[in-house]
């Protein structure tokens, strides 16, 4: 197992000023080219997670849908888009977070959740927190139990961990 996460560590492109000067992006693409590696981050996730006893996966627009969706079949459960506002289109409930200058919202389906259900929330990487937050909270708004949250990649430094301290967060590689 570690051997296929310094595997997938190597193949993450670190791409400079991306969106904007001073962020160092963290590239998923060369993992999801490659077969094998789109396959074990996949099967690391499933590895990870089996057990929570979840009946859904909740993934957020729009590299967690890659991960969500795929794992979502792998394990046999329902997927649900959580999405970027005016994009969803039926009723929704909408969560604001704070962005470093400014801020950014997120939608889901009122319906997306039956009250009570178990939901693994899945995203590709956890910077500050905030976007994992705000999809926990709409996944609660529903109705539903968070079993955990999972990441491609933590970036530990910016410590988005605390931010998340109510709830079980599973990541797979950290820098
Ligand atoms: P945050 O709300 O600060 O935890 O930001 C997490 C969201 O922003 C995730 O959906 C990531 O895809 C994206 N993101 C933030 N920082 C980076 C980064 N350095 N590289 C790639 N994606 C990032």
């Amino acid at each position: 197992m570690k051997k296929q996460i310094e595997q997938l560590k190597q193949a993450i492109r670190d791409v400079p000023d991306f969106p904007k000067e001073g962020i160092l992006f963290k590239d998923i693409t060369p993992v999801l080219q490659d077969a094998q590696l789109f396959a074990t981050a996949i099967e690391l996730f499933a590895k990870q997670t089996e057990n929570l006893g979840f009946e859904l996966i909740a993934a957020i627009e729009s590299r967690g849908f890659i991960f969500g969706a795929a794992l979502a079949l792998k394990l046999n459960k329902g997927f649900v888009p959580i999405r970027k506002p005016g994009k969803l289109p039926y009723k929704t409930f909408k969560e604001e977070y704070q962005l470093e200058y400014g801020t950014d919202a997120l939608e889901i389906h009122q319906d997306a959740v039956t009250p009570g259900q178990k939901v693994l929330l899945i995203d590709d990487l956890l910077a500050t927190g905030g976007t994992a937050l705000a999809s926990a909270k709409l996944v609660e708004r529903c109705g539903g139990k968070v079993a955990a949250i999972c990441f491609l990649i933590e970036l530990t430094f910016l410590n988005g961990i605390q931010k998340l301290g109510n709830y079980q967060v599973k990541t797979l590689i950290k820098f």
